[in-house]
Formats: structure tokens, C-alpha cells, sequence
């Protein structure tokens, strides 16, 4: 395969309005979209309910999920029954609602053969002092029901303090939520299940938002990992370098940041690759903040030049 950068598959993001988006995702990122509710973008996705279109190159026009089926080899010829990974941008302005996802078994039994959720974090940005919800603070099944029951929400959410370039693996049953003034990179499997447990009261038209109180109950970790389990910073890694910061059954993660020149082998099935900050070339190619690309299977050496920070992503053979 040709090494000038033209193999690369760049990609349309898909946003999406939430209650608690804003603007930077349009004004930072430079996503065409309108409105001042964009709180995610779903960067390279094929998932139906926001799947990415290729920008670029002989497969320009394709949705990601066609080009998996129709082209596997561009993806190492996976035995996965659908691309496995979701990448996101998320512009949180207000406190999202707290959450838990169920795993692989618990939805493909409950929710139509659904893959479950493992996803993870990278702060990307967020306020001074800020904090995020992960984990709980119940001892037994028994308390967390009686919490939950009695609607002690703040003895049991569990805030720990956050800081840019801090990295976060939510495993399911992770109880968890973003707070206002945060903005992430999510790299998560491709599924769109989540179980909301708590919305601070907080009403939608008038009326709360739907709680799947049971469902929750049914997944939540009793007792949650520890809170200096959960956070892990990765602000001081090797420039131009493409460090791995997380390996788990699901995915592994990679960083690089590049100040001057950088190269690696592409020896993965693939790489899904999301420009966080800053601007640079990848073999020749300009690339920039906010831009999300896949280098392809088999795509040997690729060249990285700028000044650029970008997270990376794959799955096992
Ligand atoms: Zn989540």
C-alpha cells in the first residue's frame, strides 16, 4: 500500500444535541452542525444511531459500517460481527446524569443481543478543582438497594478531583458521570446501552428524565474499584512516542504526542486516530484538532510531523 498518506480513511463525524452541550464542539472543533446543544461528537463510529461517513479517497461517501463489511482486509479481516469501537468527543456544560452500563452477557440477554459497555476517558480538558463522578459508596448489595431506595444519593455517588491528562477505564458496572465544564475523548465498545440511576431531580419539559432503576441494581459492582484505582495520570509521557496507556479485553489505547517528527510501524489490525489538539502532517497529510482517521490494516511506517497531541485506538486480533 502506498505510504503517502493516502491510504488513510479520514471520517465525517456525526454530533449530536443533548441537553447538556454546548457550542465548543462547533467553535473549537470546527464540527458543521448547528445549535448550541451539541454535546458529543461520535468521531469514527459505525453504529447505527450515528454512523461516521468516509471523507476521502476511493471509499469517499461510504458509511463506516458499509466499508467494514465491504472491505474487511482495511481491518485486519476482524472476527468481530460489526466494527468493534466507538470514538467520541464529548463537550459536557452541565452535570451529565449518572449512569452505569450492563457487560456483553447482561445485554446480549436484555437488550436484543446488544454488545454491553466497556469504555474509558482521557480528560481532554475541564474547570480547576474539577471532579467526576466514578464509582459508590455502598459496602454490600444490601446498602447500595437501601441507598438507592431511600434516595441517599450524595452518601452514595462517589466524586473523586480530575485534571487534564488524566485517564479513566470505566468497566461495566462502573457507576459514573461527567460533570459540567468537562471535555473527554471516550473510546468505548460499539454500543449505545447505558442505564440511567440518577438525574439530581432535575426535570426535561417539565417532567424527570426515565431512570432504569432495576437494571442498574442489577449491574452496579458491589463494592466499586477504589477511588485512587480509578484515575490514572498520563500527562508525562515520552513525546513522539506511541505509548500504550491501556490494554483491556475490549481495546487498547494509545497516546502520542508529537513535537517535531514521529514514526511507527502500523502493526495493528488498525488504528482509529482522533487529533485532540494542535495541528501536524501524517505522512504528508495536514491534519488538525478534531480531525479522526483510521489508518488501515497493512499500512506499514507512518510519519507524524506538527505539533500535535492524538489518542489512538485498536483491538486484538
Ligand atoms: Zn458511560
Amino acid at each position: 500500500m502506498g505510504n503517502e498518506g493516502k491510504g488513510l480513511l479520514f471520517l465525517d463525524p456525526v454530533c449530536k444535541h443533548n441537553i447538556w452541550g454546548g457550542v465548543k464542539l462547533r467553535e473549537e472543533f470546527g464540527y458543521q452542525v448547528e445549535g448550541n446543544d451539541i454535546g458529543e461528537c461520535w468521531g469514527i463510529s459505525a453504529h447505527p444511531e450515528g454512523d461516521g461517513t468516509i471523507r476521502n479517497g476511493e471509499y469517499q461517501g461510504k458509511k463506516l459500517s458499509e466499508l467494514w463489511t465491504e472491505h474487511p482486509e482495511l481491518f485486519g479481516n476482524l472476527q468481530y460481527d460489526r466494527y468493534p469501537l466507538l470514538t467520541k468527543i464529548i463537550d459536557a456544560q452541565d452535570d451529565l446524569s449518572i449512569q452505569v452500563h450492563p457487560d456483553d452477557a447482561y445485554a446480549r440477554e436484555n437488550e436484543n443481543g446488544s454488545l454491553g459497555k466497556t469504555e474509558c476517558w482521557y480528560i481532554m480538558g475541564c474547570r480547576e478543582n474539577a471532579t467526576i463522578v466514578i464509582g459508590h459508596n455502598a459496602k454490600t448489595e444490601a446498602e447500595l438497594k437501601e441507598m438507592v431506595g431511600e434516595g441517599r444519593w450524595t452518601e452514595l455517588i462517589r466524586e473523586i478531583p480530575i485534571r487534564k491528562g488524566d485517564f479513566i477505564q470505566i468497566d461495566p458496572g462502573t457507576v459514573h458521570a461527567i460533570k459540567a465544564d468537562t471535555l473527554i475523548l471516550e473510546t468505548q465498545q460499539n454500543s449505545a446501552i447505558t442505564y440511567r440511576l440518577y438525574d439530581y431531580g432535575r426535570l426535561q419539559n417539565g417532567k424527570p428524565r426515565e431512570l432504569h432503576i432495576d437494571k442498574s441494581l442489577d449491574v452496579i459492582t458491589v463494592p466499586a474499584k477504589s477511588a485512587e484505582e480509578s484515575v490514572e495520570s498520563i500527562s508525562n509521557l515520552p513525546e513522539n512516542a506511541l505509548n500504550q496507556i491501556y490494554t483491556c479485553e475490549k481495546y487498547t489505547v494509545f497516546k502520542i504526542d508529537v513535537n517535531g517528527s514521529a514514526a511507527f510501524e502500523q502493526g495493528y489490525p488498525f488504528l482509529a486516530a482522533s487529533v485532540l489538539e494542535g495541528e501536524g502532517s501524517v505522512n504528508g497529510t495536514e491534519v488538525r484538532k478534531g480531525d479522526h482517521f483510521i489508518i488501515p490494516n497493512g499500512y506499514g511506517k507512518v510519519e507524524m510531523n506538527g505539533n500535535m497531541s492524538l489518542i489512538l485506538s485498536t483491538v486484538e486480533k
